[in-house]
C-alpha cells in the first residue's frame, strides 16, 4: 500500500468540514492554512505534488472502460464499507452511514427521489482506495489540470513541486483550454468524484452527474475560483452541487442510521435506476 498520511479517508473529509463551518467568515479561508493537521498537511502535500494533467488523464484513460469489476450498488456499498472498519478504528461513522445519513437528510427534505439516490451512491468511487490507489488520487478537494493554479486551492503552495510547474503551457491563466470552455473539456484531478461519475453517467439526471463529479471541487463551487472556465451550463448545473453540498458535509451529526432497517427502501430506489449489476 502507497504511503498513507491519513488514519482514514474520513480525516479529509472532516478537514474539509472544519474548513466551512457555517458561521465561517469569508476571511476565514486565507487563514486556514495554518490550522490544518499536520497528517492533512502532508496529505496536500502529496497531492498537489503528484497530481499532474498527465497522471489525471491516464487515471481516466485507465479507469474509464469501467473493466474492473461487476457489482450490485447496495454490494459496493457494503464493500467500500469494509474500507474504515480496519484502517481507523477511532472513526465513529462508518462509510454506509455517511452516505445512508446524506441520502436520509436529502429525504427528509422531501427532494426527489434521483437526488435521494445520488446521496446514497456519492462516495462510493473511494473503492478506488481499496484497490490500492494512494489516497491523494482517491479523495482531496479537486482542481483543473493544465492551466494556472488557482490561489484559491487549499495548500496551493504545495503546487510548487508539481512538475505541470515545468511546462509554460500550463501556467497561463486558460493553459490549454478556451475562455468559457466548459467543464466537460476540462481535465479534473483524479480522484473518487471523476471515477463514481463514468460509472454512474448513463444512469442518472445531469444534475446528479454534476453532483457527483464535482462535489469534492471546493475552489469551483465554493471558493469562486476558474470562473472563466465555466459555460453557462456549468452555472446552472452546479446550482445543484451547491444544494448538494450541505447534506455531504452536515448530516454527520445527525443520528446514526440504520442499515437493516433502511436497506428495502434504498434497493427499490436503487432498482428504479441501476441495473441489478453496475460496470466499475
Ligand atoms: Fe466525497
Ligand atoms: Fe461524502
Amino acid at each position: 500500500m502507497h504511503a498513507a498520511p491519513l488514519a482514514s479517508l474520513d480525516q479529509w473529509d472532516d478537514d474539509v468540514r472544519a474548513r466551512y463551518q457555517p458561521d465561517r467568515q469569508k476571511e476565514a479561508f486565507r487563514q486556514y492554512g495554518e490550522g490544518v493537521p499536520e497528517r492533512v498537511r502532508e496529505f496536500y502535500r502529496l497531492n498537489h505534488t503528484h497530481q499532474t494533467r498527465d497522471f489525471a488523464r491516464s487515471k481516466r484513460a485507465q479507469y474509464e472502460g469501467l473493466n474492473k469489476t461487476q457489482m450490485g450498488i447496495w454490494e459496493a456499498l457494503e464493500f467500500l464499507n469494509t474500507l474504515v472498519d480496519d484502517s481507523d478504528p477511532d472513526t465513529d461513522l462508518s462509510q454506509i452511514q455517511h452516505n445512508l445519513q446524506t441520502a436520509e437528510a436529502i429525504r427528509r427534505d422531501g427532494h426527489p427521489r434521483w437526488f435521494v439516490l445520488t446521496g446514497l451512491i456519492h462516495d462510493l468511487g473511494k473503492v478506488l482506495w481499496l484497490w490500492g490507489e494512494p489516497q491523494w488520487a482517491v479523495v482531496g478537494d479537486t482542481f483543473p489540470t493544465g492551466c494556472a493554479w488557482s490561489d484559491k486551492v487549499v495548500l496551493h503552495e504545495f503546487f510548487a513541486e508539481n512538475p505541470d510547474k515545468q511546462v509554460p503551457e500550463y501556467q497561463s491563466r486558460l493553459g490549454v483550454y478556451r475562455e468559457h470552455c466548459g467543464l466537460r473539456s476540462v481535465s479534473m484531478s483524479w480522484g473518487h468524484d471523476e471515477y463514481l461519475f463514468h460509472v454512474t453517467r448513463k444512469y442518472l439526471p445531469e444534475p446528479a452527474q454534476y453532483m457527483i463529479r464535482y462535489h469534492s471541487a471546493y475552489p469551483i463551487h465554493r471558493e469562486g475560483a476558474y470562473e472563466y472556465l465555466l459555460d453557462s451550463h456549468d452555472r446552472e448545473m452546479l446550482e445543484w452541487v451547491r444544494k448538494f453540498n450541505p447534506y455531504d458535509l452536515y448530516s454527520k451529526s445527525d443520528a446514526p442510521p440504520d442499515p437493516i432497517a433502511l436497506r428495502p427502501y434504498y434497493e427499490d430506489l436503487i432498482a428504479e435506476f441501476f441495473p441489478s449489476k453496475v460496470a466499475f
